[in-house]
């Protein structure tokens, strides 16, 4: 079987840090990228040098013909997709009666259904198996922090399908997972956490009292996609400190 990941949002962030670990563990992997065809080149090119196999895929989530072109490219450039992990998404923060339906179509089309549609895609492919691991977050569970209820309601839109995905696809030997995300610095959080008072105050309400960095989510979603993990799916695994220390805020 051949073992090649494709890692929407790889170019960046919490993906880009899977994208070096599971390289690592000999894994080919496929990095989508939308526009930073830069960053995800270079990132290639960087796993190759260290012994690696690796090719950007160029694609934006919220198109289904994207999505199928990504795959397309990652089969042609690795071989068959045994992995995926949907990393790519957006955030909105804004209180409910500023909410704009543009802004909104777009936070569902990208985090959702196109989550959702990559996962269609891979249940297509994946004809001998395979484990994909869906980037939710901390937020869904409570909610969102402050004027991040919109987003908290498509990664609760995550755990949720990946529940149910998990059942339709268990018996083809295909997992599925979430790994929840706390706050973690990459460049979704540079605008807060770029203010060292502000990485305090949220820090606050981190039981472990630190937000996390991209490796450290990386790690849980490299076990989840490694035999190590064979008899996991449908979890959701928190990444997270210790999750929220409930009723602080930081704005
Ligand atoms: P990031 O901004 O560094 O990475 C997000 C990636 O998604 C970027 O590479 C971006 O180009 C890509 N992307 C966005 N829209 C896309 C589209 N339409 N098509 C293709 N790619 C697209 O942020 P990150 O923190 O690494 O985020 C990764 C995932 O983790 C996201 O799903 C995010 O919601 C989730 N998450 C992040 C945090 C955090 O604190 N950073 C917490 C919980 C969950």
């Amino acid at each position: 079987m051949s073992n090649v990941c494709l890692i929407t949002g790889g170019a960046r962030g919490i993906g880009a840090a899977t994208a070096r670990l599971v390289a690592k563990d000999g894994m080919a992997v496929a990095i989508g990228y939308r526009e930073r065809a830069d960053a995800a080149e270079a990132l290639a090119a960087e796993i190759k040098a260290a012994g690696g196999r690796a090719a950007p895929v160029k694609g934006d989530v919220a198109s289904e013909a994207d999505i199928i072109s990504m795959f397309d490219q990652a089969e042609k450039a690795l071989g068959p997709v045994t992995g995926l992990v949907n990393s790519a998404g957006i955030s909105i923060k804004s209180a409910v009666r500023d909410f704009e339906a543009a802004a909104l179509e777009r936070l569902m089309a990208v985090n959702v259904i196109g989550l959702i549609l990559c996962c269609r895609e891979a249940s297509r492919r994946m004809t001998s198996g395979g484990a994909i691991v869906n980037i939710s977050s901390m937020a869904a569970p409570i909610g969102g922090r402050a004027g991040a209820s919109a987003y908290a309601a498509t990664k609760a839109a995550v755990d949720s399908f990946t529940t149910g995905f998990a059942k339709e696809v268990g018996k083809r030997n295909i997992r599925v997972n979430a790994v929840r995300p706390g706050m973690t610095r990459t460049d979704m959080t540079a605008h807060q956490l770029g203010d060292p008072k502000i990485e305090a105050k949220l820090a606050e309400t981190i039981p472990m009292h630190r937000v996390g960095e991209a490796i450290e989510i990386a790690e849980a979603v490299r076990w989840l996609l490694s035999p190590a993990a064979s008899f996991i799916s449908g979890a959701h695994v928190d990444a997270s400190g210790g999750g929220f220390v409930i009723g602080d805020r930081w704005d």
